[in-house]
């Protein structure tokens, strides 16, 4: 099978401010392997860039085979020869996927047994400002029924206090492992009247202890995200958290976030499917496994100007996926 690769440059439509960082345009790759597409949406905090997506995809692309049915087995071959680089990864799985689903003609959901028409409801989320361009943020995505609010720095609770003040809608929020133990206990504790669906990331997920403790104490659930990658990651979470957040850039691609939801479901915990900043390709391929999560979180695609794929349908807070084979997404101007 034939892959070749090209950047996007997505533009933001806010700057995207969260506790460690800001950004104002993603540089992600897009990956065709014959007819199929898929997206790598790195991220430097787990040390890639479009340019080691494009090292990774330049040492595979020669060794796909030529049946993308065997995908168990090439990506398991990839795996062995590379390690990390998940995000490069997930883009050669979804373009596996999208081929499969195009040569048998049905959408990829179907193809993994999933139900494809149950409403899917994203949350919409408002990156760190000043609690009035929060507010102002909100009311701008007013049909969205769940905000995710980034916290994690100074004066962030009054930012909550803001956002609920022009909304009745549910409310979750993601520190980004911004606090400490100390300080993560004490503003879940004022959080607790704002009415919070769950806190993600309250502190480093290194501080093992920290985040036993505020588990223990936490009437909000707790959600792990970040440095927890792929379904090896799941075990030694169990008891520190309520539920974990997959992203497919994050473990490699829609087979190991089946695998990653089957090792949480197997330890009680709840699972949410997050998302990077990325285009309609992406967000459609992770979208194929939203029926089988608890919270969904993917507005990766809504947060920003220049889309340059469509595919999914968002009505009143809702994605709907498409009924096309494999992901449903088509390079816009088509
Ligand atoms: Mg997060």
């Amino acid at each position: 099978m034939h892959l070749t690769y090209h950047t996007i440059e997505l533009e933001l439509k806010h700057p995207f401010r969260i506790s460690r960082s800001v950004t104002e345009v993603k540089k992600n790759v897009i990956v065709n392997i014959e007819e199929g597409i898929g997206e790598a949406a790195p991220s430097q905090y787990y040390g890639e860039s479009a340019e080691t997506v494009i090292e990774c995809l330049e040492r595979v692309k020669d060794q796909l085979g030529d049946d993308p049915f065997q995908i168990e087995f090439i990506l398991s071959s990839i795996d062995k020869k590379i390690a990390g680089n998940f995000s490069a990864k997930a883009a050669i799985d979804m373009a596996l996927y999208d081929l499969m689903g195009k040569k048998l003609n049905i959408p990829v959901y179907k193809l993994l047994g999933l139900d494809g028409k149950v409403p899917l409801v994203t949350s919409y989320t408002i990156g760190i400002d000043t609690p009035e361009r929060m507010k102002e943020k909100t009311k701008e995505a007013k049909d969205f029924l769940i905000y995710k609010v980034k916290v994690g720095v100074k004066d962030d609770i009054e930012m909550v206090k803001a956002v609920r003040e022009v909304t009745d809608a549910k409310i979750r929020v993601d520190a980004n492992a911004g606090w400490n133990a100390e300080e993560a206990s004490r503003k879940i504790d004022q959080l607790e009247e704002y009415g919070i669906e769950f806190v993600e990331q309250p502190i480093d997920p290194k501080d093992k202890l920290g985040l036993r403790k505020i588990k223990e104490r936490s009437e909000i659930p707790i959600i792990i995200d970040e440095q927890l990658m792929t379904s090896k990651d799941i075990p030694e979470f169990v008891g520190l958290c309520d539920g974990i957040n997959i992203k497919l850039a994050k473990c490699g691609g829609i087979l190991e976030a089946l695998r990653m939801i089957h090792v949480a479901r197997a330890h009680g915990l709840k699972v949410m499917l997050g998302c990077m900043v990325e285009s309609s390709v992406g967000i459609a391929a992770a979208a194929q496994l939203g029926s089988l999560v608890d919270f969904l979180d993917l507005d990766g695609n809504l947060l920003i100007d220049n889309d340059p794929y469509e595919g999914l349908k968002l009505n009143k807070g809702k994605l709907f996926l498409s009924d096309s084979p494999g992901l449903g997404v088509v390079p816009k101007d088509q």
